[in-house]
């Protein structure tokens, strides 16, 4: 047994950093978060929570508080071509049958993944900006003229992490070429609408999808439309809503009915990295976008997010301060067997969804097969399987 617990300092308080940290308390490490903003916030925007994911949020004594504000996901998911003529259905259940699939207001999320933890254990106003680590231990430096020390850095800190560049080479992340217009609609004004669907129309470069938030009482829409000249301060920006309302004109008429209601919305630039070459460095490891970004298209950045932190606490429980470098090589060697096909598929769903395809009919018939990857996605235990990985790994080192 380790002499004392482990400190571990997590940098990000986004979907990745606060559910890390959940998982690490839950195994026995302290844990302060560290988030640059004021307050902790996400934007006004829906996230899946799908099987793989909230069977590991359950455990951690979440299930309850999901339960409330989260939107069931089932009933009438389906995939359409631009025309509303139906391509096939969305698997909304994992192999036993069981439907662990929410809409989820980003925001209900993050409130309570914040909640969940103890309240001295987030940090808001504190911009890391510089690490230093050596044998015995790592610090950081926070542009407030903070300093803190930690057994682990976790770098939580999204697509553009500060910290990755202590990791590996530095590089940009690679533009998609689309953008992503969102934004949140109230469920009433649109009568007759499918109230569990998740709906994604497809065509002519682009694709919409529709699913519920919030306990069904909004909808998330997301319109991908392809643009050419991205600038890399456009991350997120006011979205006009008539530039929307044209990309999407003479698509299905529930697409066109629902883009006339539309009164506000945000978009994004689309952005992801090809895997890094590494993910740790001594005491610091990478999680999350920061590790691993990827495009939206299989609706997974988050809930991989969510995987990474359970298996990082797993590969920690139990090790003490000098065994940490060993952990998260090890974390990381079983986490990117997962994520690096997550991030591969990910760029290729987006291509079937925009139907970038010379052949449709090809495209179709994958897009009929989704359920096979679905199936592959939902059905994993990553805590299964990392005690698993871990025990093997430790008793080959000891034979
Ligand atoms: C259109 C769209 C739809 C999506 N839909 C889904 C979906 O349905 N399901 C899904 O699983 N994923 C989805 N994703 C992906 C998902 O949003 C991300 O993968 C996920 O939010 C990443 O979480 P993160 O915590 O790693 O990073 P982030 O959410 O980027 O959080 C990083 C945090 O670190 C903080 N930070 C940054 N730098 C510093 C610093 N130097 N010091 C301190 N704090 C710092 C930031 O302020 C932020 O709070 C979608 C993405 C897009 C663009």
């Amino acid at each position: 047994m380790p002499i004392r617990r482990l400190r571990a300092a997590i940098v990000g308080g986004g979907i990745g950093g606060l559910s890390a940290a959940n998982a690490l308390v839950r195994r026995g490490v302290d844990v302060t978060v560290f988030e640059q903003a004021d307050a902790l916030g996400e934007v006004g925007a829906g996230v899946f929570i799908y099987p793989n994911a909230l069977r590991q949020m359950e455990r951690m004594g979440l299930g309850e508080a999901l339960s409330q504000v989260g939107a069931k996901v089932g009933t009438g998911s389906e995939y359409y071509r631009m025309d509303g003529t139906v391509v096939g259905r969305i698997l909304t259940t994992d192999s036993s049958g069981w439907n662990g699939l929410y809409g989820m207001h980003r925001a209900d999320l993050l409130r309570i993944l914040a909640e969940a933890l103890p309240p001295a254990a987030i940090r808001t106003g504190h911009r890391c900006s510089g690490f230093e680590q050596n044998a015995v231990g790592a610090k950081l430096v926070f542009a407030n003229g903070r300093t803190v020390e930690a057994d682990i850095v976790v770098a939580a800190d999204g697509i553009q992490s500060s910290l990755q560049k202590y990791v590996v080479e530095p590089s940009v992340p690679e533009y998609s070429g689309s953008r992503a217009y969102r934004g949140l609609i109230a469920s009433e004004k649109l009568p007759g609408w499918r109230k569990e669907a998740h709906q994604v129309w497809m065509g002519d470069g682009k694709h919409f999808m529709v699913f519920p938030v919030r306990s069904g009482r909004l909808l998330n829409y997301v319109g991908f439309v392809p643009t050419r000249n991205e600038t890399i301060e456009s991350w997120s920006a006011i979205g006009d809503r008539d530039e929307l309302a044209a990309s999407f004109a003479g698509w299905d008429t529930r697409v066109v009915g629902l883009l006339e209601k539309v009164e506000s919305c945000f978009w994004w630039g689309l952005y992801d990295r090809e895997p890094l070459a590494s993910w740790t460095k001594g005491r610091l490891v990478l999680l999350g976008d920061a590790a691993h970004a990827m495009l939206p298209h299989v609706g997974q950045g988050a809930n991989q997010a969510i995987e990474d932190g359970v298996a990082l606490a797993v590969f920690l429980e139990g090790r003490d301060s000098a065994e940490v470098p060993d952990a998260l090589r090890r974390y990381e060697a079983f986490r990117r067997k997962r994520t690096d096909i997550v991030q591969a598929e990910a760029r290729q769903n987006g291509l079937r969804y925009d139907s970038r395809y010379e052949n449709l009919e090809q495209r179709d018939r994958e897009i009929a097969n989704a359920a096979v990857f679905r199936k592959w996605l939902y059905d994993y235990d990553v805590e299964r399987a990392a005690i698993a990985d871990s025990i093997e790994s430790r008793t080959s080192q000891l034979a």
